[in-house]
């Protein structure tokens, strides 16, 4: 079984509901270390994603996907906007054509776009930031596909590790980005991007549940 475009379109859509559902959480996490916009940022962006996908979802995967970066570039602002921004990007880059992607397609088009945000934002592990979600997300997905697993099933594990990720930044000292600037007191919040990160790849299991 492969992620189609239809799977990939339903991602999206149910990805813009979970960061509606999470905005206040979201925005109040980043009002103890930040200046409390993540939920807006995000929500205002997928919002806008939303009302684009009528004509995005009708293309292949890599120009949906390029169509959805440049929306959120434009719409989402602040430090994650170009960076979720570049992330979709380079799924568009690397998915350029596509129909349909195989697990081992998928893995390539999610290292990139981690990849570009690295890139992009110069973070390292540990810094409390998105990728300290993403990147245990990642590897867990790879460690599951060279055991064989199912789509599903990686992607349930992809989401577990993102969550562990997502919750050991909490006694993290930010290194990065607008939480830096308070030193160590903004240790004991669990970081914004890193949240909206996990649930990222979350509705990802949740919507691919199932795929073989
Ligand atoms: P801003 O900090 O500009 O207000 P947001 O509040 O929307 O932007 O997003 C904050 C999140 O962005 C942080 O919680 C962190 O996860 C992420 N972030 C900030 N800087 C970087 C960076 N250089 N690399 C990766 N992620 C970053
Ligand atoms: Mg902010």
């Amino acid at each position: 079984m492969t992620i189609t475009r239809d799977d990939y379109a339903k991602w999206i859509k149910a990805f813009a509901l979970v960061i509606n559902e999470n905005k206040e959480f979201l925005t109040q996490l980043d009002s103890a270390i930040g200046d409390a916009d993540h939920g807006i940022n995000m929500d205002r962006g997928f919002q806008a994603v939303l009302n684009k996908m009528p004509s995005l979802e009708t293309q292949d995967i890599g120009a949906m996907s390029k169509g959805i970066g440049m929306v959120l570039i434009s719409t989402v602002g602040g430090a994650s906007g170009p960076l979720y921004g570049t992330f979709f990007l380079q799924i568009g880059m690397t998915s350029a054509g596509k129909l349909e992607l195989s697990l081992t397609e998928w893995i390539t088009a999610l290292e990139s776009a981690i990849d570009g945000i690295v890139k992009r934002g110069k973070a390292s592990p540990g810094d409390k930031t998105m990728l300290d979600s993403l990147m245990p997300g990642l590897a867990a997905l790879k460690e599951k596909a060279v055991a064989g697993a199912s789509i599903s099933e990686a992607l349930h594990a992809s989401a577990d590790a993102a969550q562990a990720g997502m919750l050991a930044t909490i006694p993290w000292i930010a290194k990065k980005g607008r939480a830096s600037y308070l030193g160590e007191r903004s240790a004991g919040t669990q970081d914004p991007g890193a949240t909206s990160s996990y649930l990222l790849l979350k509705a990802a299991a949740d919507t691919w549940n199932g795929l073989s």
